[in-house]
């Protein structure tokens, strides 16, 4: 096998988390078939997400620093990795599964002639070859699936592939430049918006706390919701009955149409365990639900469950936290 290619992602000059299980589910390829895995990171001013990106095993990690890539337009950057990927001669290209990669890597895959999966969950030897599990249908069934071609595009979900630990030895980064007229210039990023109230995103946080259609308006969420998030740390979510009905914004839904987010601690506030919210949450390592339905499927999956009003349980266990 050739060498597995890494797509990293990052965010206001911070590598995202989610891509060190990338890191790792190539990491396990290469070990098992004895072959060697770079890490490719595009954008500008790339200095600190080289640097963090050294410690993980990789061969080497490729830093395309340019302003073209200042924002992650999806043709540039499909462009991009698809060049990157010919030139080195990788047989597969591995991102962790996020909204970036959504976007980008099925366009570098075509660009390639190659096949793709997404939301991998395991990789298994079989002969020369692998064979991959993947999730479909909200996580209702796992399909064994085996990818043809010479090149193979894999997107990961972050709880399978646990975040390697730090190695003391430095992979060497190695600056790729890039001729900027060479890429598509059909679209142009004209800027990105700012997060909303510093609190951290979903998908990278180790506490989530989430609200359903117990909360009746925007200032109970950010009271009941928010504030118990801040008394732990924690990011904020919430059940898409609350962004439909206009309570919460489309970014805080989690669920099979929302974000797949796999904390180490989820709190699931009057949220009634629909299985399209499930898709989005059930890797989390432990489950803590608040409902005052005793028979709610959140309860099925939940490690703790309070049965409680959440207007009197979550001020009070806000209080308790405080202190
Ligand atoms: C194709 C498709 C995709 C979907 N994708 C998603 C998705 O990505 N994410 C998602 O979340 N949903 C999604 N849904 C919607 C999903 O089916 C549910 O409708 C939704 O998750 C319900 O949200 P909820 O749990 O907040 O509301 P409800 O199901 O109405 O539950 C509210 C819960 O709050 C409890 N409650 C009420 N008042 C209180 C109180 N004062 N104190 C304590 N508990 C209280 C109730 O007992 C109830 O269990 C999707 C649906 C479809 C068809």
């Amino acid at each position: 096998m050739g060498t597995i290619l890494v797509i990293a992602e990052h965010e206001g000059g911070q590598l995202k988390l989610a891509t060190l299980s990338a890191v790792a589910c190539a990491a396990k390829i290469a070990a098992e078939a004895g072959g060697a895995f770079e890490v490719l990171v595009l954008g500008e001013n790339l200095g600190g997400v080289a640097e963090a990106l050294r410690h993980y095993g990789a061969a080497n990690v490729l830093a395309a620093d340019h302003s073209a890539f200042k924002l992650p337009v999806a043709d540039k950057f499909a462009q991009a990795i698809a060049h990157v990927a010919r030139e080195r001669g990788v047989t597969m290209v591995v991102a962790a599964a996020s909204t970036f990669s959504k976007d980008i890597l099925p366009r570098a895959a075509a660009l390639l002639d190659a096949g793709m999966l997404s939301d991998v969950v395991e990789a298994t030897r079989a002969g020369d070859d692998f064979v991959f599990k993947r999730v479909m249908f909200a996580g209702n069934v796992i399909a064994t699936v085996q990818l043809e071609g010479a090149v193979k595009f894999l997107t990961v979900r972050a709880a399978a592939f646990a975040q390697p630990a730090k190695s003391a030895s430095q992979s060497p980064v190695v600056n790729h430049s890039f001729d900027a007229a060479q890429l598509p210039a059909f679209a142009e990023s004209a800027g990105c918006a700012a997060k909303v109230a510093g609190r951290p995103d979903s998908t990278e946080a180790r506490i989530v706390v989430s609200g359903g259609r117990a909360i009746k308006n925007a200032e109970d969420f950010e009271r009941l919701v928010g504030g118990l998030a801040d008394a732990l740390g924690a990011a904020v979510g919430s059940s898409r009955a609350l962004v439909d009905s206009g309570i919460t914004p489309n970014s805080l839904q989690v669920g099979q149409t929302g974000k797949i987010v796999a904390p180490d601690l989820y709190l699931a506030v009057g949220i009634s365990g629909a299985i399209q919210h499930l898709a989005g949450m059930k890797d989390t390592k432990v489950i803590v639900a608040i409902n005052k339905d005793p028979d709610a499927p959140i309860f099925e999956v939940a490690d703790y469950g309070l049965v409680a009003d959440v207007y009197t349980a979550v001020p009070e266990l806000t209080e308790k936290l405080k202190k």
